[in-house]
Formats: structure tokens, C-alpha cells, sequence
């Protein structure tokens, strides 16, 4: 099972990847998470990964496509995988049909989470990931804050989810990833879904129902 999330910053991909990945025990692959992860290192790729993140810009092509590859050729994503965040141009949109064509795979859903902008800049900016188990909660939706802890480790803040750059992110995301809704449209594997203020659970099943039929 191949499936890929496509959506705005802080429209659910992530937290709607996690609960699919338990539910169908099929890896999450989040390039966000992955280029975090070696921000984190200290490495020199990492320091300018940073700088480049935390303006709201994406990094380069080449960098993501080599991360997501050696995930996706990994034993781990035998049975399937999850995409999460990738790919968010149409460039990175044909490499992946490239990379996908060479393993004889294909992908069988796309799902787009819609969300209303006002909604999403709260999501972001309220936006807090236990750092051991990477759980999401939001400081304006749940009792937790920055700095508490979450049973396995502290609820901690991304760089990028300020306002100025999540307005940014909301530009670049309208500008190079709204186009690959309709690459995913005229393939006919994709599936809008509508998030709200009513918590991810209605919307895990939904797409579950989808996955089943
Ligand atoms: P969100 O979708 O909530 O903005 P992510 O965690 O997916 O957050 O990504 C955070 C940042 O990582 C992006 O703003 C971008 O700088 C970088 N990034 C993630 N995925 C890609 C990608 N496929 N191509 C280029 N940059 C990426």
C-alpha cells in the first residue's frame, strides 16, 4: 500500500500519517521530520537546512529526492509506505514517478487535506511535538504549553512555526504544491478531505473507509 498526503503546513498530514501508520503498520516517510533530524546532527548540511527552514523556502530537490529514496528502497517499505510532505512541486512530483516506475510501484491514493487558512495559522502556530515520541498537540486546542511533558518526553516548538513564517509557507505552498493537486487529479487516484476544528479522529477514519473500499 503506497499512499501519499498532500496538503498546507499545519493542515494534518503528519498527525494523519502517524494514525495510518499504526492502523496499517506501513512506515511513515516525513521529509520534514527527516531533514529535522539532521538539522539536529550539527552537521553542516544541517546548519544550512536550517537557515533555509526556518525562512519558510524549501530546500533543494536534490536533497529530499535522496532522503526519500533511500527510505523508499529501504526493507522497512517493503509492504508500502506513507508519504508525508513530499512531493510538494512538480519537479519533485516526476522524479518521484521516475524513482516509483524504476521499483514497479505505484501509488494507489493521494489524500488532500483542506483546511481554512485562519484555522491552519493557529494550527502552526499553536503547534507543539513531544520530542521522544513526536505526538502533536496545540496549545490553543489542548491544556498543554511548551515545556510540559508528555509521558515520554517534552512538548517542544518547531523554528518555522511563528506567523511570518508560516505566512511564507503558505505562499510557497500555494505557488509550487497547489499545482500537483491537479498531476494527482488527472491520475484519478486523488481524494479531497476536509479538516476542522473537530479534532483528527473523523478524519482518520475517513480516510481508513477510503483505504478499505
Ligand atoms: P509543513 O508541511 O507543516 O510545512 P514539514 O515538516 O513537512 O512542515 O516541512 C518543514 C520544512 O521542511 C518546509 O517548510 C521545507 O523548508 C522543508 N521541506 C520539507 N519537505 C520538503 C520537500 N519535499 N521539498 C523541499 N523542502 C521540504
Amino acid at each position: 500500500m503506497n499512499i501519499l498526503f498532500l496538503g498546507a503546513p499545519g493542515s494534518g498530514k503528519g498527525t494523519q500519517s502517524k494514525n495510518i501508520e499504526n492502523e496499517f503498520n506501513i512506515p511513515q516517510i516525513s521529509t520534514g521530520d527527516l531533514l529535522r533530524a539532521e538539522t539536529a546532527s550539527g552537521s553542516k548540511l544541517g546548519e544550512e537546512l536550517k537557515e533555509i527552514m526556518s525562512s519558510g523556502k524549501f530546500v533543494s530537490d536534490d536533497i529530499v529526492l535522496e532522503l526519500v529514496s533511500k527510505k523508499i528502497t529501504s526493507n522497512d517499505c517493503k509492504e508500502g509506505f506513507i508519504l508525508d510532505g513530499f512531493p510538494r512541486n512538480i519537479s519533485q512530483a516526476s522524479s518521484l514517478d521516475n524513482l516509483l516506475n524504476k521499483l514497479d510501484v505505484a501509488l494507489e491514493h493521494v489524500f488532500l487535506i483542506d483546511v481554512p487558512t485562519d484555522l491552519i495559522i493557529k494550527r502552526c502556530v499553536g503547534r507543539i511535538t513531544c520530542d521522544t515520541c513526536g505526538k502533536i498537540e496545540n496549545e490553543y486546542f489542548s491544556d498543554y504549553k511548551e515545556g510540559d511533558s508528555c509521558g515520554d518526553g517534552v512538548f517542544v516548538k518547531r523554528a518555522d512555526d511563528n506567523e511570518e513564517t508560516v505566512t511564507n509557507r503558505l505562499k510557497v505552498y500555494s505557488e509550487q504544491t497547489e499545482p500537483i493537486i491537479d498531476y494527482y487529479e488527472k491520475k484519478g487516484i486523488l481524494h479531497r478531505i476536509t479538516g476542522g476544528e473537530d479534532g483528527p479522529e473523523r478524519l482518520t477514519q475517513e480516510i481508513i473507509t477510503i483505504i478499505n473500499n
